[in-house]
């Protein structure tokens, strides 16, 4: 029995090696070399091409090797009803509170605004804001989110969070489904987007929810580009209800050359690098559910089929 790995950007060694070197004992195939598909019984993959999950007789799982799972819903020859399993992972958990956090404490102390007055030649004090000024809002409560708020708790920031179900962390105060919505927005002047991207939450950060935050917000969207409208939050931002975003996300990854998003001097762009999954920290759950497919436990990190997420 095996593992086959399917991934179209230039990691597909990096995975199968430290497969290979974590459990010897399987075999591990790259999707593009001649292989035995009857013998796969699991497909690791991240961004597969679309209709390549199809002929393995004898699949039994799709791991994604990231959080995320949007992707494989995007790929309408997606074989039906196998389990489908994401990463959790301590370190995917800490790269993205560490990211949003730098990008806070740069908004905070004006770092992004003295680097453009630099270049230009001008030494002009701004006001800063102090972290006791701040509420922050985090859309997503899950793997990621509540890893940022503990840590945006311990620093002594306002922490309020929304997500689909209750949750109860310590000192953030947390809002639920649509009814919670409005209460949520209506006191946060940082919201970040950390949803998965599902059929509830694609457009989600557009003008009629801009609206709903108080003027001169700030938006961190480090989930997906599908969650943003790009046009309204343009609009927003030129308007100046909104004060800037930065965005790690976009609809097309690498960003077009000719999108707004590139020139706008208050857009703060990274590269779809906020978090990462490492090999060597994550092969370890994969395995483990490789085993446990045989065994026939349930396995870990499951994505329900209902919510797809
Ligand atoms: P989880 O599935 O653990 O958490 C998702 C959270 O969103 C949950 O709290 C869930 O609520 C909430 N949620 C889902 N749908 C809705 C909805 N319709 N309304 C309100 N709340 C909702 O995901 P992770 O925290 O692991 O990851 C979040 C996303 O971050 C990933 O899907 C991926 O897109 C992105 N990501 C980006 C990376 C980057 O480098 N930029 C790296 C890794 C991930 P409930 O808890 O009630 O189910």
């Amino acid at each position: 029995m095996a593992i086959v790995v399917i991934r179209q950007d230039d990691k597909i060694d990096d995975w199968k090696e430290a497969l290979q070197l974590y459990a010897p004992q399987i075999a591990v195939y790259d999707y593009r070399e001649e292989h035995p598909r009857e013998a796969v019984k699991m497909a690791v993959v991240w961004k597969h091409p679309p209709g390549s999950l199809q002929g393995y007789p004898n699949l039994e799982c799709i791991s994604s090797s990231g959080a995320g799972v949007d992707f494989l819903f995007e790929d309408d020859r997606l074989p039906k009803h196998l389990p489908i399993t994401r990463v959790v992972d301590e370190y995917l958990s800490k790269d993205m509170s560490e990211h949003v956090i730098a990008l806070i404490f740069s908004l905070l102390k004006n770092l992004y605004h003295y680097k453009v007055d630099q270049f230009n030649k001008i030494w002009k004090p701004v006001g800063y804001k102090r972290i006791s000024d701040l509420t922050i809002g985090i859309m997503g409560l899950g793997a990621l989110g509540s890893v940022l708020a503990k840590d945006l708790v311990r620093f002594g920031f306002k922490v309020r969070g929304w997500s689909s179900s209750e949750k109860n962390i310590q000192g953030v105060e947390t809002f639920t489904g649509p009814a919670g919505r409005t209460a949520f927005l209506e006191a946060t002047q940082i919201l970040v987007c950390l949803l998965p991207l599902t059929d509830d939450t694609k457009g989600i950060l557009n003008a009629g929810l801009f609206r709903q935050l108080p003027k001169g917000a700030y938006l961190i969207n480090v989930a997906r580009g599908g969650h943003l409208v790009d046009g309204d939050l343009l609009e927003m931002l030129d308007n100046g209800h909104l004060s800037g975003a930065a965005l790690d996300v976009y609809h097309q990854e690498p960003l077009s050359l000719e999108h707004p998003f590139w020139e706008h001097p208050k857009v703060h762009m990274t590269p779809h690098y906020a978090s990462v999954s490492e090999t060597i920290s994550v092969v370890p759950q994969i395995v483990e559910n490789y085993r446990r497919l045989a065994s026939g436990e349930e396995l870990l990190n499951l994505v329900s089929e209902d919510k797809k997420y």
